[in-house]
């Protein structure tokens, strides 16, 4: 499938045309991963002509976080990164949803991984997207032979282009042995999270996820989940969670901003709970839909918009 994209991409500090957005093969970032970068979703509005970009803020936030992490820092303030965005959306005129991509990489051209005096170069495009994961259906997951990264080796907690080989790794071996998606143990065999989303289960109504201490991104939709869910009255448990509790949860589903709230049929070829969506999963989902396409009025600080006409 090819891959489309918008017009204009921001690079090297000016919005150019996409296909002139391009690197040298010498570029540190491609030979290392040394660089770091987002995912973002707009939700057109048609009515409105209008796109809702979703918590803009906390994913900026994040990128910064990130490039602390990897001790680079990015050459805008948040200020100044949410405006590159709003630019870049009105210069596109996107007539349905979209994801973007901020990327902070190392854009030298010496050899050897060296992050030391390193600023990061920053660059931003544009897709449009509609479903990364299917919605339609229940995912079958296969718990991963691979185990996740530590935070002593690439930390899970920044969104490192390099430790998404490990990602790559277990969703190769997930898909290839016919899985929707592959759920990454820590070498203590606790449970941490798929290759590109957080997992939390339900279990006596009540939802449970793996902490932040378990090798996992500080996802965004994980914690606009928990948030709905206090504000519905369902508490969060944020804790260890090993492997057989995936199997006898009531209910699992998977968030991120790409697979948005994706319900689990089977791990390990076990059917969950009766192997439908359950309630809870369901609740959430039909909540965070409307939200973050702005149909429900909630959370309007987390949407950010902008006007296409
Ligand atoms: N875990 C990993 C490894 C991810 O790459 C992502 C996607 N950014 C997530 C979780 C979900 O994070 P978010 O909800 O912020 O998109």
């Amino acid at each position: 499938m090819k891959t489309q994209f918008f017009p204009y991409t921001f690079f090297e500090g000016d919005f150019v045309k996409t296909e002139d957005a391009k690197v040298s093969i010498m570029t540190n970032a491609l030979q290392y991963g040394t660089g770091i970068f987002g995912g973002v979703r707009g939700y057109y509005n048609k009515d409105e002509n209008a796109i809702y970009i979703f918590r803009l803020e906390d994913h900026i936030a994040r990128l910064h976080s990130s490039a602390r992490i990897l001790g680079c820092p990015l050459p805008y303030d948040e200020a100044q990164m949410k405006d590159i965005f709003i630019e870049l959306v009105k210069r596109n005129k996107p007539e349905g949803d979209v994801y973007f991509r901020p990327f902070g990489y190392v854009g030298n051209l010496e050899l050897g991984p060296n992050l030391a005096n390193t600023k990061l170069d920053f660059a931003l495009y544009m897709i449009p997207l509609g479903e990364y994961m299917p919605l339609g259906k229940g995912l079958q997951l296969k718990v991963s032979s691979w185990r996740r990264i530590s935070d002593n080796a690439i930390p899970s907690r920044a969104k490192i282009s390099g430790g998404y080989v490990n990602s790559a790794l277990a969703r190769k071996e997930a898909a290839d042995e016919g899985y929707d998606e592959a759920i990454l143990l820590r070498e203590n065999g606790t449970v941490s999270e798929g290759s590109a989303e957080n997992i939390f289960l339900v279990r006596n109504g009540e939802l449970i996820t793996p902490a932040v201490s378990e090798g996992v991104l500080e996802g965004i939709t994980r914690r606009t989940i928990i948030q709905m869910a206090a504000d519905m009255g369902i508490p969060t448990q944020a804790r260890p969670v090993e492997r057989s509790e995936l199997y006898i949860a009531d209910e699992v589903f998977l968030t991120g901003t790409g697979c948005q709230v994706a319900w689990v049929e089977s791990i390990d070829r076990r059917t969950i709970g009766n192997g439908q969506i359950g309630p809870i999963t369901q609740k959430l989902r039909e909540k965070y839909f409307g939200v973050v396409r702005g149909t429900d009025s909630d959370y309007s600080e987390w949407r950010t918009k902008v006007e296409l006409g």
